[in-house]
């Protein structure tokens, strides 16, 4: 599972202090596999690296506010595919393909965490303590079903709410029928609020009918829940990742086609023969003049 991992933090911190070692080692770390995201999606590499350039400077501007608790690597997704956007309505970059993720995938992730008015402040904190609890809930829900080898089990409720996908379809990218999906996620939906009745805490008002598919979604998708390790895509390039741990990165790949963990492999694949080597210390050069003056 990919988790927010101490190591960023600490890297957080010296960015915002204005640490340009810091700066570097973030780029080193992440500037390919965002230019392989861009890359799918624009239609030159130039275009590809200015995106990835703003994306960087746009990460510089709000870092003051970002909120440790969640994934750099999903804030910094996020922030490219709003800055690609944002290219696209001006016309400055041309997209080779509509992307597949273009039609509401990132809707539920937020795409900034500029400061809230304080008469929100309240709520927001009250909000990330009950996303912390369903994401519990949630890992404690996918681990059992991995237990169990339960992955058709997880494979429904996987693409159903990170992948955003509705039962009928469901039900034929699993060659399955209807109601045997809506079984598994209803016995899914009876466990997790089994599992939330065990848990001390206040009702949470984000899991009421409205809210709790979009709440599960957001979750999900900003805290990974089910994406894939650097290292498991590694082996599985290689072809030493052994099942059912193929299978299942096969399907986050190919059925999710989780634009995240895609870049990863494509940026993986691309290291590997040694395509395009990404310019990391013109990167650099463009962005560090955003960093804060050290004090
Ligand atoms: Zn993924």
């Amino acid at each position: 599972m990919e988790q927010a991992s101490s190591a960023d933090d600490f890297l957080i911190e010296r960015i915002v202090s204005g640490d340009q070692d810091a700066w570097r080692l973030l780029i080193d770390r992440y500037a390919g596999r965002l230019l392989a995201f861009a890359r799918a999606r624009t239609s030159s590499l130039a275009d590809a690296e200015d995106l990835v350039q703003e994306a960087l400077v746009g990460f510089l501007q709000s870092v003051g506010n970002f909120d440790t608790s969640r994934s750099l690597e999903t804030y910094l997704f996020t922030i490219l595919r709003y800055k690609l956007y944002d290219l696209l309505r001006q016309k400055k970059v041309k997209v080779i393909t509509e992307p597949p993720d273009a039609e509401g995938w990132w809707d539920h992730i937020s795409p900034d965490t500029s400061e809230t008015p304080s008469g929100l402040a309240l709520q927001a904190e009250a909000n990330r303590q009950q996303e912390g609890v369903l994401e519990d809930i949630l890992r404690q829900l996918i681990r059992e079903l991995r237990d169990r080898d339960a992955f058709n089990d997880l494979q429904v409720i996987e693409l159903t709410f990170f992948g955003g996908r509705r039962n009928i379809d469901i039900a034929d990218l699993l060659d399955m029928d209807q109601k045997a999906v809506a079984g598994i996620k209803y016995r899914a939906i009876q466990k997790l609020q089994k599992f939330l009745s065990q848990h001390d805490t206040d009702d949470l008002n984000c899991m009421d009918e409205a809210n709790a598919d979009v709440t599960v979604s957001r979750v999900w998708r900003e805290q990974r829940l089910t994406c894939l390790k650097r290292s498991t895509l590694g082996s599985y390039l290689l072809g030493v990742l052994e099942e059912p741990w193929r299978s299942y990165t096969e399907f986050h790949l190919d059925v999710v086609a989780c634009p995240m963990c895609v870049a990863n492999l494509a940026d993986l694949e691309s290291e590997e023969d040694d395509r395009t080597p990404v310019d990391t210390e013109r990167m650099f050069a463009s962005s560090a003049g955003f960093l804060s003056k050290p004090h």
